[in-house]
């Protein structure tokens, strides 16, 4: 039921949103004539020039010891962006992953659309949604976030009550979740931002979060998401951690691209293509 083996590693997309939008909603000064210069991102990705394709989801990653959450939504909470109520939950359990069987939650940023799931709203209380797991926040990404406010945050329903309820640790950006599963630091979009790299028996992946949030900014790098913290140093990380990723030959997984939402990168004009 997997949809990827790295090695004796399986990782799960779970699926919680879908949506064709305007690329303006999510990126800065979007180019002209990309789905033109890109073809490759036509149509799966790009419908037109100002028009885009995007998921919000979550993936399981399971050693077969350990069970890793990366990522948890929107959820139940009101945000921005209204878009309906969430099956992610009933999508985990479809794929054989209930609340109780997660070891660790992974939150690459604390954003709205990556902790919605950390906690649920029972008789009027945020309470943690996954009752046996540590859930492991970046130490920058709190210290940073914990004192900010902004449009996309929402710590206090979904981060707060986990570290009230003593489940959550603070990590270091290169934190080591287990044998297979590592975090690389991918900072930029936000001051503590991480990726998530898996290694087994010689194979590789890497699930991005948000150091790009469309794969036109692979294909154009210094294109810029408009919830960028650093926008310079959004870019300046996509050229580094792409380049590495392309030559080690990661399988990478895009935490916001709609199927088939993985591929390897090969070096295509000034950017990398997905294929
Ligand atoms: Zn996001």
């Amino acid at each position: 039921m997997s949809d990827w083996k790295i090695g004796e590693v399986s990782v799960t997309k779970v699926l919680e949103r879908q949506t064709e939008l305007a690329l303006d909603a999510i990126l800065v000064d979007v180019p002209e004539g990309a789905s033109a210069r890109h073809p490759w991102l036509v149509p799966t990705h790009l419908v037109d020039d100002r028009t885009g394709r995007m998921a919000i989801q979550g993936f399981v990653v399971d050693t077969g010891k350990v069970r890793i959450l990366v990522d948890t939504c929107i959820g139940e909470h009101q945000v921005p962006i209204p878009m309906g109520a969430s099956a992610f939950l009933d999508r985990m359990a479809e794929a054989g992953y209930r609340p109780e069987d997660i070891d660790y939650v992974v939150c690459t940023h604390l954003h709205f659309d990556h902790v919605g799931w950390n906690t649920r709203l029972v008789e009027g209380r945020w309470m943690v949604t996954f009752p046996n797991a540590r859930y492991l926040f970046g130490r920058v990404e709190w210290d940073h976030w914990s004192v900010e406010t902004g449009p996309y945050l929402n710590v206090d329903e979904t981060v707060r009550p986990v570290i009230e309820a003593g489940q959550a640790d603070l990590v270091e950006v290169t934190h080591q979740v287990c044998e297979q599963v590592r975090f690389v630091p991918t900072p930029g979009h936000t001051p503590g931002h991480v990726s998530v790299v898996i290694e087994s028996q010689g194979d590789r992946a890497v699930i991005t979060g948000d150091m790009a949030h469309h794969p036109l900014q692979f294909a154009e790098p210094g294109v810029g998401s408009n919830a960028d913290s650093d926008r310079a140093g959004a870019t300046a990380t996509r050229r580094t951690r792409l380049a590495e990723w392309a030559a080690d030959g990661s399988l990478v997984i895009g935490t916001h691209f709609v199927a088939p939402t993985a591929g390897h990168l090969s070096a295509a004009g000034d950017g990398w293509r997905l294929d």
